[in-house]
């Protein structure tokens, strides 16, 4: 049997996701809290899958994680390894083995017993508890049968849970990385269930035990997770194994006030890889949401870590807010260089604009947009067979007036210095500010708001101004 935990210095810390369906965005900042954690430190981040429940795990689920993870960048020192998400050395359904030592070892130093009791008198416990008023608890008929009764119970052919044998009267307190000084009596907690009836391990167990072996150090995690953690302590303390040191975080509402789940049809990664967003904005806007960062630059994983800080994590759920993840997106397409936004844009966009005529689109376009169809638009305004004349830039066109445009037309033909043509316009036409510039803008792009005049003049050329400013008039 591996001994206890060695110790070493180096903070490692680890995601350890159920393979049960597709991971969304709730998960993966749990993820990259605990990367940019271990970053922090120069430490190892982990990745363990808790596949046990062999009927909802699924190895696509764990493949489609990985390739999510990747695409985030959230790359790990120790995990899998095959892409097809099968089972390996970091899958808990290769370790049952190793689980059933750790049994074992509990049940010869008294610290776990068979439970014989059924579901149906389990459940009749349960009911008179409540209604006594009392918490719900196991009542212990099994923690002292003797080793004759057990013989001969198993031999019946009852197949028993294994039960953690809670110490009585002991305080449990650990001090949450976020939350602070965490109190338990363990009096409070019945004992527990650790394998099921039919030889399966409960989830606590094995991560705790995992933890411990995998020399864990810092567990960040959802707080519902909470009330497991001096269950695992116990669980680890009986065992001899180092602990890590747990926080726990809060969860993300949802638009609907709701917890984001698997289920309430919150945003998956995958999803988001589709629509478009970069893995840097998703990343930027993941590690705020909950985790306070006074500089609000767009910055890499790795600038990332250098200022997370446990402490900074909030104790109150995290709102989602699209409008915020949209200004990340932004801040990755600032941030990202010509090539990278044009492969982005795609094969619609090159449909349209001409070869010679790309630095200039995306010198105009880039400020102004946050997914490729509003790059497709764009590239319609600027390179398309018509025109869309918006309702407002309709409007602008009309309080101009046809007298406005002829001035237009006739000095934009003249003066090739488009800031200086824009002044005499203003001067020939008696208009400043809006009166002037939003006609200009709606005559050549068919909106009021977009692009840098400037930017929109290179691009648009001289020709195709004049001939838009006509079209206008
Ligand atoms: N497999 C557990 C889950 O996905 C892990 C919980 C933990 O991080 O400790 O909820």
């Amino acid at each position: 049997m591996p001994a206890a935990s060695s110790s070493t210095n180096t903070v490692v810390t680890r995601f350890a996701p159920s393979p049960t369906g597709f991971v969304h965005l709730g998960n993966i900042r749990t993820a990259l809290f605990n990367v940019l954690l271990s970053g922090k430190h120069g430490g190892d981040f982990l990745l363990r899958i808790e596949d046990t429940d062999q009927e909802r795990s699924k190895d696509e689920f764990t493949a489609a994680l990985m390739v999510d993870m990747r695409w985030l960048g959230l790359d790990w020192a120790q995990g899998p390894t095959d892409d097809d998400g099968k089972p390996g050395e970091y899958h808990q359904s290769q370790r049952l083995g190793l689980y059933q030592e750790y049994y074992d070892k509990l049940e010869a130093v008294g610290s776990a017993y068979p439970c014989f009791c059924s579901a149906e008198r389990l459940a009749v416990l349960r009911k008179t508890q409540l209604s006594a008023g009392q918490p719900p608890r196991y009542d212990g008929i099994c923690a002292n049968l003797s080793k004759e009764e057990v013989a001969k119970k198993i031999a019946e052919g009852q197949k028993p849970t294994l039960r953690f044998r809670v110490p009585k009267s002991e305080e449990v307190t650990f001090p949450d990385l976020v939350r602070g000084e965490q109190r338990f009596n363990s009096d409070d907690i019945g004992d527990f269930i650790i394998r099921r009836g039919d030889g399966t391990p409960a989830f606590f167990f094995t991560n705790a035990v995992d933890d411990g072996l995998m020399n864990v150090t810092h567990v960040l995690r959802g707080d519902d997770h909470l009330t497991n953690t001096p269950r695992q302590l116990m669980i680890l303390n009986a065992l001899g194994i180092r602990h890590p040191e747990y926080g726990h975080i809060s969860l993300i509402i949802g638009n609907d006030g709701a917890p984001l789940s698997k289920r309430n049809g919150s945003m998956g990664i995958r999803e988001m890889r589709d629509q478009g967003y970069f893995p840097e904005a998703v990343v930027n806007y993941l590690a705020r949401l909950g985790h306070y960062y006074a500089d609000n630059s767009f910055m890499t994983v790795e600038e990332l870590s250098a200022q997370f800080d446990a402490s900074h994590l909030g104790k109150a759920p995290a709102h989602f807010d699209m409008t915020q993840l949209q200004h990340w997106q932004k801040e990755a397409l600032n941030a990202a260089d010509d090539d990278t936004v044009w492969q982005w844009l795609g094969e619609s966009v090159y449909k349209h604009v001409p070869a010679d005529k790309k630095a200039l689109f995306l010198k105009a376009v880039k400020p102004n947009i946050s997914n490729s169809e509003q790059g497709v638009e764009w590239a319609t305004v600027f390179f398309g067979d018509e025109l869309l004349i918006e309702d407002d830039a309709k409007t602008a066109i009309d309080e101009a007036g046809s007298e406005f445009y002829e001035i237009a037309t006739t000095v934009f033909a003249e003066e090739a210095d488009f800031k200086a043509a824009i002044k005499t316009i203003g001067k020939q036409a008696g208009k400043k500010g809006k009166a002037l510039f939003w006609p200009i803008r709606a005559a050549l792009t068919g909106k009021v708001h977009g692009p840098e005049m400037s930017d929109l003049a290179l691009l648009l050329g001289v020709d195709e101004i004049v001939a838009r400013c006509k079209r206008a008039r």
